[in-house]
């Protein structure tokens, strides 16, 4: 069995130790030593990292069968004898996390009744379950406030193993099993939370620097809290602030004002897209009685108008195609070239003849598909000129013979 130091002491990160066992995990070389300072995975706190006689520490984790602890290498450790350092940034970054989270936990049972039912701490996110899906904002305020009181007042954080029969004022949420036979291990932040923990702390609560709560989102009867402490809160501030101020110069105004901007700009710009939608539709019933004045009456009065764009917004040319078709013996086979031409072949409803015929056809010299109904058809994808366009539309009205 392996001596955990780190229960005793957060802080130290350089220690000597003797190699107990050199073993493979999962054809990885590792090895267990008499005493380490080195943090297994468990209780939601990822491992440590570092280095055993300059040799990276790729995961620490925990032997099932009897609780030792495994430290996996990048390589084999030939020696018997290590020089062991533990990454301190990663260290401390979960001992200010997991302090933070146990003061965080305390905070919401007091102000909201809420209990913690699940904690995560990686590299992307941190985030604590609550038993509750009805925190209002107040509360969530609150509770926050409380938790940075707390940091501020820089409270003494102590871990000590208290008999199994002396717990009934500890918080228990998840235990390793191996502190159940030497005892419990108890994290006590003087005065406001005691809780059963195998995790690394900060000695006094002023360390963890700041807690955040950045988001709540709600999960069935629970509530998923993601919140920041430290320098990874300090880190979410400088890039959120970053982008606030870039969201103000752009909109010429102080960030507390880019709210109020943005729903402004919004509102202008739907009330633009609407006047020009209107105006479209205007302008495209002009276009249309134009372009009938000029049509090729056919036999029957049927009047054709076959006529190709360049570079034109598709759904004008097909209301364009509507509007015309609107009125009776009336023909339209109007298409748009560009990057991706567009035809739209559509005919009054009193007029008889295959759209959906027609424009396969034409299309199939073109080398695009499309099809439709008898009245309406559209279709297009191929890069073609206008002047070929045209062409094509011309033989289209030539097909449809006298
Ligand atoms: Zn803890």
């Amino acid at each position: 069995m392996t001596e955990r130091l780190y229960y005793t002491d957060s802080y130290t990160v350089r220690f000597d130790a003797r190699v107990h066992e050199h073993l493979t995990q999962d054809n990885r070389p590792a090895v267990i030593l008499d005493r380490t300072f080195f943090y297994p995975t468990s209780g939601g706190q990822p491992h440590d990292t570092g280095l055993l006689n300059n040799i990276p520490v790729m995961d620490v984790t925990t032997r099932e069968s009897d609780g030792a602890v495994l430290h996996i290498l990048a390589e084999a450790l030939l020696e018997d004898n290590v020089q062991a350092q533990v990454d301190w940034a990663r260290r401390f970054d979960h001992m200010q996390h997991h302090t933070g989270q146990h003061i965080l936990t305390q905070a919401f049972v007091q102000v909201a009744d809420a209990r913690t039912v699940g904690f995560h701490l990686s590299g992307e996110s941190v985030t604590i379950d609550l038993d509750k899906n009805t925190l209002t904002e107040a509360e969530v305020d609150e509770a926050e406030d409380l938790a940075n009181r707390l940091v501020w007042e820089n409270r003494a954080v102590t871990a000590r193993l208290r008999a199994a029969d002396d717990v009934d004022d500890v918080r228990i949420r998840r235990l390793p099993k191996h502190l159940l036979t030497e005892g419990l291990r108890v994290i006590d932040i003087e005065g406001f939370d005691v809780t059963a923990c195998g995790g690394t702390h900060v000695a006094r609560t002023g360390e963890i620097g700041l807690i955040k709560v950045l988001r709540l989102e709600k999960r069935g009867g629970k509530t998923r809290v993601e919140f920041r402490c430290g320098a990874r809160a300090l880190a979410e501030f400088r890039e959120k602030l970053d982008a606030a101020t870039r969201v103000a110069a752009a909109l010429d105004c102080r960030v507390n004002e880019a709210p109020v901007m943005l729903n402004k700009l919004r509102d202008d710009y739907r009330a633009q897209a609407a006047a020009l939608k209107n105006a479209t539709v205007q302008v495209t019933e002009y276009e249309a009685t134009a372009l009938l004045a000029q049509a090729t009456v056919r036999g029957g009065g049927l009047r054709v108008v076959a006529r190709s764009f360049w570079g034109r917004d598709s759904s004008e040319v097909k209301l364009l195609a509507s509007k015309l078709t609107a009125e009776p013996d009336t023909m339209a086979l109007l298409g748009c070239s560009g990057e991706k031409a567009m035809l739209f072949f559509a005919r009054s409803t009193n007029v008889d003849a295959d759209m959906g015929a027609l424009l396969r056809t034409t299309l199939a010299e073109l080398g695009g598909r499309g099809g439709g109904q008898p009245a309406f058809a559209q279709g297009g994808g191929v890069v073609v000129s206008q002047d070929d366009l045209q062409a094509a539309l011309d033989r289209a009205v030539a097909a449809l013979g006298r």
